[in-house]
């Protein structure tokens, strides 16, 4: 039986909440919300205590099957096919408003599911969901082609413009650490262009997405237009990346799934993107204020439990203020305050699953073995209540002495571990923040413009941030270079992923 863990607050969010967590769920296809075919389900565990929250279904191939072809049916719907442009943009922004006035139990929803302290989720996630959608509402209008000057042979005159269209039916596979927000960075740009969109989320962390799916349908969106399959990826997710009806598969996830999902891509070739893993530097000049930095590249690593492809995993300090600012950022781990996302005092929550927990705990034990450093935390946090024993908590982790052949700097932990190396040769610096598959990120810390803007062209990364990290909004881009990743979410950039551009010549002879 679910065991409905919200705290027992009576606010109205909470009351909600508990109301969704009080029956087992069911997933949205063509409009309706039904059982996985098969009738299988899995369990949604609260990461804070390991307890059952609800049952999801575990949707197969056949689920995938019968979401495309609603999709496909909605996608020729005159209902959906011939909104004007601004009606498509009217919807965009009335599901900004639904996400808006359910923020807050949206919010401890995703608390409650993923582990994340509820003010991030109410910032973050809800924040930022609702910020795609106002940004892409204005799109649908403004999806203009162009009208080209070509030089046809001798005596002929020739119109020829080109126009956007929609790509069909979008599969969308999202990853568990901003469950709401991934899914809604594909949503968004999807629906503005037209297209229907079967979307699968992580196991882990369904149930923002399920409630995302009913304010979809309030929001007025023709049945079939968004079509969510919950279940494992190697089933449900494989299956959207097999489909020979899907034109375009949009994934976020690990690298090494990536490449399974462009493999299978090609057997339609389907248009993929992919927005993938992280060792992100963060890069500390000696000029950079010891405090300042602190406190950023804690954030930076910290956030969300680590649990974030652009997590500032790396730090590389001038060895002039290595140790200033590598006490700096042990103070600040230390004051961080470890606790169930849905307590409003906690800082960082759980990790998603003990799977997780374990494999960051794995990397933590390599670390140590290979000569690393501890220099704070390692292990699970004092001072929790027992209720949160079976929790899968880790506490707040840096390591010194680490150097550049470790596995720990080398590969993406994906949890609240920082490795810290001091430098002093800006190319080798470079060189090293560099060597690794991934380019997604860094950050660079410093008041020198021309150090910051050298270091910034030098980095093979689709972000850079300078004194300051993690930030994204829906108007730039985003994205990974090297084994991060293909092309680019968000911005004007990402529209070109969810439309065909055609092509129309006319003979004025
Ligand atoms: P994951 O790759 O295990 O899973 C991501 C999604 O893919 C899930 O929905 C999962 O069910 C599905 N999936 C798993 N196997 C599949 C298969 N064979 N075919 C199709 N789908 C399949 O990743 P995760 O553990 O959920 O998330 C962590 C990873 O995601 C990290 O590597 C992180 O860096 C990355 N990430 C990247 C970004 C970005 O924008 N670059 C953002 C968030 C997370």
């Amino acid at each position: 039986m679910p065991n409905n863990a919200v705290p027992n607050s009576t606010s109205h969010a909470a009351e909600r909440v508990r109301g969704f967590l009080a029956s087992p769920r069911t997933m949205l296809i063509g409009g309706r919300w039904v059982p996985a075919a098969s009738g299988e389900t899995f369990e949604s565990l609260d990461p804070a205590t390991g307890r059952v929250l609800t049952t999801v279904p575990a949707g197969g191939a056949p689920d995938v099957d019968r979401a495309v072809a609603a999709a496909e049916r909605a996608f020729d719907d005159p209902a959906w096919r011939d909104l004007t442009p601004l009606e498509r943009g009217r919807m965009l922004d009335r599901l900004a408003d639904l996400i808006e006035e359910n923020a807050d139990e949206l919010a401890l929803l995703e608390a409650q599911d993923n582990g994340k302290p509820v003010a991030v989720a109410r910032m973050v996630d809800v924040g930022a969901s609702v910020k795609l959608f106002r940004y892409f509402a204005g799109w649908p209008s403004k999806l203009e082609g162009s009208t080209i000057p070509v030089s046809p042979r001798a005596g002929m005159r020739v119109l020829n413009y080109t126009v956007h269209e929609p790509v069909g039916v979008v599969g969308a596979i999202v990853p568990w650490n901003f469950p709401m927000s991934m899914a809604c960075w594909k949503l968004a740009p999807a629906l503005a262009a037209g297209n229907t969109v079967v979307l699968k989320p992580a196991e882990e962390t369904s149930l923002s997405t399920l409630r995302l799916g009913e304010l979809v349908a309030e929001a007025g969106f023709p049945d079939g237009v968004v079509n969510i399959v919950t279940g494992y990826g190697r089933v449900a997710g494989q299956a959207i990346a097999d489909h020979g009806r899907i034109a375009k598969v949009a994934f976020t996830g690990s690298t090494e799934v990536g490449r399974t999902v462009a493999r299978a891509a090609t057997g339609n070739l389907k248009k993929v993107t992919l927005e993938l893993g992280g060792k992100s530097p963060n890069i500390v000049l000696p000029d950079a204020d010891p405090e300042l930095v602190a406190r950023g590249a804690a954030d930076a690593i910290f956030f969300n439990q680590g649990q974030v492809c652009t997590a500032g995993s790396r730090l590389y300090v001038h060895e002039k203020i290595y140790d200033d600012v590598l006490a700096a950022v042990v103070e600040r781990a230390k004051s961080i305050v470890v606790g169930p996302g849905t307590d409003p005092a906690t800082q960082m929550g759980p990790l998603v699953s003990a799977r997780q927990r374990d494999r960051v705990a794995g990397y933590v034990r390599s670390g140590t073995e290979e000569g690393g450093r501890i220099a704070v935390g390692g292990g699970r946090p004092d001072g929790l209540d027992s209720a949160y024993d079976d929790g899968y908590f880790l506490a707040p982790t840096v390591f010194e002495d680490t150097d550049h052949g470790m596995r720990v700097v080398q590969e993406e932990i994906f949890g609240p571990v920082l490795v810290a190396m001091n430098w002093r040769d800006e190319d080798d610096l470079v060189a090293k923040a560099n060597d690794t598959p991934y380019g997604l990120s860094a950050g660079v810390w410093t008041n020198d413009v021309r150090a910051a803007h050298r270091i910034a062209g030098a980095i093979k990364a689709g972000t850079v941030w300078v004194n300051c990290y993690n930030l994204t909004d829906p108007a730039s881009p985003f994205g990974g270079f090297k084994q991060s990743g293909w092309g680019r979410e968000m911005g004007r950039e990402v529209l070109g992923n969810y439309t065909e551009t055609k092509s129309v010549w006319v003979n004025l002879t």
